[in-house]
């Protein structure tokens, strides 16, 4: 699972297809993330304290990981993402399309 909180990325499949969002929430164990503006439901919601006036609220479901693609902030090209490893043993994520560092996944051993 290489998509991060915050990468841009391109939707690849469903009803939102071809659509560039930012990633707002990662769920690393069931493989899912949330896009913002991507899979919006409308929900009904009784009042309560969170949501005093009740009604109808948009908001955005989670996705299958397999259905995005990360965009790359170098090149912005979707890409794939790959794994490099760099000094003591410290692991970076890199574009498969032009080669570039896109963010660090574990720093390096001491
Ligand atoms: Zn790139």
């Amino acid at each position: 699972m290489r998509v991060n909180k915050d990468d841009q990325v391109l939707v690849i499949s469903g009803a939102d297809r071809g659509k560039r969002s930012r990633v707002v929430r990662v769920d690393k164990g069931k493989e899912l993330v949330t896009v913002e503006g991507v899979n919006v439901v409308r929900k009904a919601v009784r009042r309560s304290r969170r949501n005093p006036q009740g009604g109808r609220l948009s908001m955005e479901m989670p996705i299958a990981v397999s259905n995005v693609q990360v965009i790359c902030p170098v090149c912005t090209q979707p890409t794939r993402v790959g794994v490099r490893f760099g000094t003591d043993e410290a692991k970076f994520r890199i574009c498969k399309k032009c080669g570039a560092d896109i963010g660090q996944i574990s720093p390096a051993k001491k």
